[in-house]
């Protein structure tokens, strides 16, 4: 509880000036920018107007800007002195004397390069498919690179409009988040685009693209919706066009606010990174390739899943995150949790086939808990201070925990309820920022429930909740339980206790429902109508494992196939995690997963084929992992007999997803008929690039990589090489790495040294290899540090080392990787050195408790 209540103390008096926050004596109103890009030399130049509010007199006027070189400013005409702070990222303008307070105009301008990697203006470098050479600029300004483009308010409560105009070569095409309003020839035919005002907005939602593309549009109402790519594949964007027509509809009615800007245009960079795939730029959305275009020779169901589940979560953003913003970084999951939990929901509704709330049960749940469950956990709303703790923000729990806890909040309130409160804060805070109090405010106006209390214990305290249900017995008709709680930990139990307010439906299987709130230490008696197997946390919404007695356990299972799919899926999930975290026996988990037989749902099987895996990389290396693959092997032949190699007229995405999960898993574990085909299918490769049918290319490719000789991993090479497709290549390149054979790994790493690939696709590289070997891979970036980093972009260097060794189950490791941070990394930025050292400890402590009983059920035979 002390925990709980520092923090409520701490959000409460939210300081205006946190540590790197900029003064409010004077705000931006408008800024006029114009740019001038020089692709070839990696630089630019710009000047701008800003349009400033004086609010109290002062002589000093303090912004963002980093990497740029400013030259010259004035104040209402007259030259201003500057000075810039390179470690805070702050320039100071002196003013001749006192501004008054009103309206002023500030003039800056400067010089700036463009980066290689997705941070500030940056380029994209391709091949035509002439086999000419393509260079695509683009800008990333989140979280807080904008400062990198133009001298800024660079956060996200200065809100203000923009005026962008830019240079752009003869031919090419220019796009930011408004329409072009008119572009004109200047020296040496170069043309000039003047974009039109925005509506207010953040600095991080800025955006200017530049290349040799091609937009293609279609109207929805009276928004225009455009693709845009590089020449030639703009016809892969017909997928994600229609979706986003879709998308665009349901969310004007969800949200109650009609999309407000005259445009939406979606485009997709040739490139990738380190740290996001796509951006959601107001009216100008940018993704890297994958997400957004669809190449039917090539991509498979999922990946077509994925397109449209990363528009939904960009568009959603057009108004949570982009109409409404966070007023500072530590809401960040705000924008994030939201625009992933609508992601979710409006797939499963509008692609009931996918099954996509049963699967966010185990994907999106179990990564939250996942890393929720250990030490390295945090609070979802937490302090921000350092430009590093922003990127650091990027995480799990922001995401996939927020998604969860809305979830929980939308199930808890009713569908229509949880709409009716999201319409109404869209209207009071539309154009404005916010603080999540301020969402639970309407929540609450809307359904008359204590939604602050509730949400308060899952959003100021990190852990998962931990449900106990024991003593369930019936009786006149009634079934009655009593439950408990406390915090489910992987690493350590907690020292003090801890408790939720958890929303909580039970129900019998096949029979009655009754919602009850878990609350305070103590047990509670809770009933339900009807006798028959207890269900808790039935459809499993509520953010919560559930861990039943051994006599309510034996009954969930014996009636298993009667239960829905989500509570299914929900128990396998649960059951597997307290086996590993020591709270229950492994062998229940086995029991349930033995429950999964041939005609279980692809779900099922995808989540009995993901504990395999888990337990395959806890003994990796040791003499465990072999009996392991081949009892892998051996449930799961007979599945992908069943299913077949080929994709079927009209099956099913789940069902797609299932065949390239176990192709995958049964080729690395070393099945020789997998392999062989791999084998065969490359070898068509050269003659022909589509020879590996798109329902089974990635796994096919990624069996080949992994079993690959010296002979075939120089051929993976060549084709790497050669390939132009920049999507396609980015994948070779990430194949590079994954060898079994230790030399090859070895060979890979010294490509990472040549620029036979460009900075990203060795960042690809090298963390590939660290998935297959992470000690190799550890060292190797240590020694070569400076190289390393120079291939980063900003936001990810201080994670990024440190999580290639994260995968090793050597005792070495973590005193390495605590060496590395002690010497290279300041002690406010090491949240990704926490999570590794986590990741370890967790793993290896895991592995010690189970390896009985998982020697016992290998012993036992299947
Ligand atoms: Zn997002």
């Amino acid at each position: 509880m002390k925990r709980l209540a520092v923090l409520l103390a701490a959000i409460a008096a939210t300081p205006a000036l946190a540590q790197g926050q900029l003064p409010r004596d004077v705000v931006p109103v408008l800024y006029d920018i114009s740019v001038r890009p020089d692709a070839a030399a990696m630089a630019f130049s710009g000047a701008e107007t800003v349009t400033v509010e004086v609010r109290k007199a002062t002589r000093t006027i303090v912004l963002n800007a980093a990497d740029l070189d400013v030259t010259a400013a004035t104040f209402d005409g007259k030259p201003a002195r500057l000075s810039i702070d390179k470690a805070a990222q702050q320039l100071t303008v002196t003013l001749p004397r006192a501004a008054t307070v009103g309206r002023h105009s500030l003039t800056l301008q400067w010089t700036g390069k463009i980066n290689q990697s997705a941070s500030g203006l940056f380029a994209t470098d391709y091949v035509n498919q002439d086999g000419s050479a393509a260079r695509m600029l683009a800008t990333q300004f989140e979280a807080p690179d904008a400062r990198r483009f133009a001298p800024m308010w660079d956060e996200p409560s200065f809100k203000a409009r923009f005026k962008l105009s830019a240079e752009a070569p003869a031919g090419q095409m220019a796009v930011s988040n408004m329409p072009a309003v008119g572009v004109t020839t200047v020296a040496g035919g170069r043309q000039l685009y003047r974009f039109g005002e925005t509506p207010v907005m953040s600095s991080y939602l800025l955006f200017l693209g530049i290349g040799d593309l091609e937009r293609k549009a279609t109207q929805a109402g009276t928004v225009e919706i455009g693709v845009i790519s590089r020449k030639g594949v703009v016809d892969q964007g017909d997928y994600a066009l229609a979706a986003a027509k879709r998308l665009l509809t349901y969310y004007n009615d969800y949200f109650g606010q009609p999309y407000p800007l005259p445009k939406m245009d979606m485009i997709a960079g040739p490139g990738s990174s380190q740290f996001f795939s796509a951006m959601e730029n107001w009216g100008a959305i940018f993704y890297f390739e994958p997400t957004l275009l669809f190449d039917p020779t090539r991509a498979t169901e999922s990946d077509k899943q994925r397109i449209y589940t990363v528009v939904a979560h960009e568009m959603a953003h057009q108004w949570f995150g982009d109409l409404v913003t966070m007023r500072w970084w530590d809401d960040l999951w705000l924008n994030e949790g939201f625009a992933s939990w609508m992601e979710g929901k409006v797939s499963s509704e509008l692609n009931p086939t996918w099954n996509a709330e049963a699967a966010a049960v185990v994907s999106s749940r179990e990564a939250a808990m996942g890393q929720d469950a250990t030490a390295a956990t945090h609070p979802i709303i937490r302090p921000v201070q350092t430009v590093e703790q922003i990127g650091e923000a990027f995480d799990g729990i922001t995401y996939s925990k927020g998604e969860a806890v809305i979830g929980m909040l939308e199930s808890y309130l009713g569908e229509e309820t949880f709409r009716r409160g999201i319409r109404s804060y869209m209207a009071k805070h539309k154009y404005g920022n916010t603080v999540t109090d301020q969402l639970w405010e309407e929540l609450a106006a809307a359904s008359g429930k204590p939604v602050a209390n509730i949400m308060h214990s899952f959003t100021l305290q990190g852990g998962v909740p931990l449900v106990n249900v024991g003593n369930v017995r019936c009786a006149g008709g009634v079934t009655t339980a009593t439950v408990s709680q406390g915090r489910f930990g992987l690493d350590q139990p907690s020292k003090a206790p801890q408790t939720w307010q958890v929303p909580l439906v039970l129900g019998t299987v096949g029979g009655a429902r009754a919602d009850a709130i878990v609350s305070g230490a103590a047990p509670q008696t809770l009933t339900v109508r009807g006798c028959g197997a207890l269900v808790a946390n039935l459809g499993k919404q509520s953010y919560t494992r559930v861990m039943y007695d051994g006599a309510a356990h034996d009954t969930l299972v014996r009636d298993y196939t009667r239960m829905a799919l989500s509570d299914r899926l929900g128990l396998l999930a649960d059951d597997i995690a307290l086996g590993m975290g020591g709270y229950q026996d492994l062998s229940r988990a086995f029991a349930a997963m033995d429950k999964v037989r041939p005609g279980a749902d692809p779900l099922e099987w995808q989540t009995v084929a993901g504990a395999y895996a888990g337990m395959t990389g806890f003994f990796t290396g040791t003499p465990l992992e072999q009996p392991l693959r081949a009892r892998s092997n051996a449930r799961f032949a007979p599945v992908l007999a069943q299913l077949g190699y080929d994709a079927k007229p009209g099956e099913t995405a789940p069902v797609s997803n299932l065949r390239q999960t176990l192709v995958g898993r049964q080729g690395v574990n070393g099945d020789p008929d997998v392999a062989a085909r791999a084998r065969s299918y490359v070898a068509q490769l050269r003659t022909n690039p589509t020879a590996i049918p798109p329902a089974i290319r990635q796994p096919i490719l990624t069996t080949y990589a992994v079993n690959a000789t010296p002979a075939e991993w120089d051929a993976l090479l060549a084709i790497a090489r050669a390939e132009t497709n920049p999507v396609v290549k980015n994948s070779y390149v990430g194949l590079l790495g994954l060898a079994r054979d230790k030399a090859l790994n070895q060979r890979a790493l010294d490509l990472v040294k040549t620029d036979t690939f460009t900075a990203p696709q060795r960042a690809i590289l090298l963390r590939s290899v660290a998935g297959r070997n992470p000690d190799l891979a550890f060292d190797w970036a240590v020694t070569n540090r400076n190289l390393v980093n120079s291939f980063l972009e900003e936001s990810t260097r201080s994670g990024y080392i440190v999580g290639l060794g994260a995968g090793s189950n050597d005792p070495a490791m973590p005193a390495k990787i605590q060496a590395y941070a002690d010497k290279y990394i300041p002690a406010t930025d090491r949240g990704g050195t926490t999570r590794a050292l986590t990741q370890i400890a967790v793993r290896k402590a895991a592995a010690d408790r189970v390896r009985p009983a998982v020697e016992a059920w290998l012993a036992q035979g299947s």
